[in-house]
């Protein structure tokens, strides 16, 4: 019989997003549910916590529409088809992000066009953009990766010289904001999810915001399979789907509405206590934010500098798992274009539609046009996070940071 000796260092679980003891979920959701179920209406095409979510969480951007849907996918689905894009129209995006804010660009027919990010932030830029613009561009995707905003200022000047709207990927970003001013309310139009793991979920859920009456009907008409509820003479206007949140959702939404400032503030709060742990530890860069931002911390993502750290972020993710520390070095294994999707077209049946309409250039997937996203992947380490971390989670990830780091 062995003996196994005892494990070197004492595991701390830390507090998980996909079950309770990472998430704000408790008494507040289960009441609103149990009026909702008391109620017998579990469609929000009759009920009232999906419009009260809507009336509010458009209070809270201080935006003028928000419109509840099934998913952030369904979301970005939602605010492309807002815009209503012809077949062929080029959108530009980025290689670092969700499936679900590139497949319906072409769902809609469009072509994703891949934009480079700035390695530090693993965001977009305007200069990564403008190489992208062609006379086919529609609409700019721009994610706030991790919860940190990309360079609002200067994308919405090149967006705006061009006329093309700007669609903000909020699902990272919660209530960050860019020099002051709110993600989501800053671009043509704004997307969030509330799945399981983002800052307040539903399970699926997702919410489209925007300024615009008229983009703002399109976005309910997409919703709602384009049937005209409370028109005169109501018809279903155009090709649409039915995307649209359960009261049940709903009512979970509401009280996770309430809950948000608390979960970005307490997220923001501990990220700040590792970021001053790990300061000057050679080969490890926390979180570029630029002066005057504020990042929500979705995730807390270091960049690992290989040439320092042994064997990279993938290094150190292997020896923060020994801790029971459950990192993702790259975050993505690979950027997005590289996907069996993009690489062999595989979209509607055998006709590789839309790609067959794209110019030869918005599908050069080329790595030498990406410097920025590979770099930014090779180093990438991500953190979870939630807003349950207490000091002694921050404590024990620093030391361990620290210890594996510099044994
Ligand atoms: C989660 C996420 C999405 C998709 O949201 P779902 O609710 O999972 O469909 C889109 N974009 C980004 C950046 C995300 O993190």
């Amino acid at each position: 019989m062995s003996i196994l000796p005892p494990p070197p260092h004492p595991l701390l679980p830390l507090p998980s997003d996909q079950d309770a003891s990472g998430r704000t979920l408790g008494e507040a959701e289960m009441v609103a549910l149990a009026e909702v179920i008391a109620s017998g209406t579990l469609t929000s095409t009759r009920g009232e916590f999906v419009k009260r979510l809507e009336k509010g969480f458009a209070e809270r951007l201080g935006i003028a529409h928000a419109h509840a849907a099934s998913s952030g996918t369904a979301a970005i689905h939602t605010a492309l088809a807002a815009l209503d894009l012809e077949p062929g129209d080029e959108v530009i995006t980025t290689g670092i992000t969700d499936m679900g804010a590139l497949t319906p660009i072409l769902y809609q027919g469009g072509i994703p066009v891949f934009a480079d990010v700035d390695p530090r932030t693993f965001n977009v830029t305007a200069q990564t953009i403008a190489p992208h613009l062609s006379e086919r561009t529609r609409a700019i995707i721009v994610t706030h990766l991790f919860g940190n905003p990309c360079p609002m200022d200067e994308i919405l000047a090149l967006a705006r010289k061009q006329q093309v709207p700007v669609i903000e990927d909020c699902a990272q970003a919660f209530l960050a904001r860019h020099q002051g001013r709110l993600v989501g309310t800053l671009g043509t139009l704004g997307c969030f999810s509330l799945q399981q793991g983002k800052h307040i979920t539903t399970g699926e859920g997702g919410l489209v915001v925007t300024e615009d009456p008229a983009l703002a009907r399109r976005c309910f008409l997409f919703i709602n399979k384009a049937w005209g509820y409370g028109d005169p003479h109501p018809d279903h206007y155009f090709l649409a789907l039915n995307y649209r949140m359960s009261e049940l959702q709903g009512a979970v939404a509401v009280a996770q509405l309430s809950k948000l400032q608390f979960a970005v503030e307490r997220r923001r709060e501990t990220a700040a206590w590792l970021t001053e742990a790990l300061q000057s530890i050679p080969g490890i860069e926390t979180p570029h934010v630029e002066a005057g931002d504020t990042h929500v911390f979705w995730k807390y993502c270091l960049r690992v500098d290989p040439n320092l750290v042994p064997g990279g972020a993938q290094g150190l993710g292997k020896r923060l798992k020994e801790r029971g520390i459950a990192s993702a070095p790259r975050y993505i294994q690979k950027p997005a274009f590289q996907c069996e999707i993009f690489q062999k077209q595989r979209t509607f049946g055998t006709s590789r539609y839309p790609f067959t309409l794209a110019r030869p250039e918005a599908l050069d997937y080329d790595p030498a046009r990406f410097p920025g996203t590979f770099a930014a992947l090779a180093r990438i380490l991500v953190l979870p996070w939630n807003e349950q971390y207490t000091r002694e989670h921050v404590t024990y990830l620093a030391n361990a940071i620290h210890e594996t780091v510099q044994p």
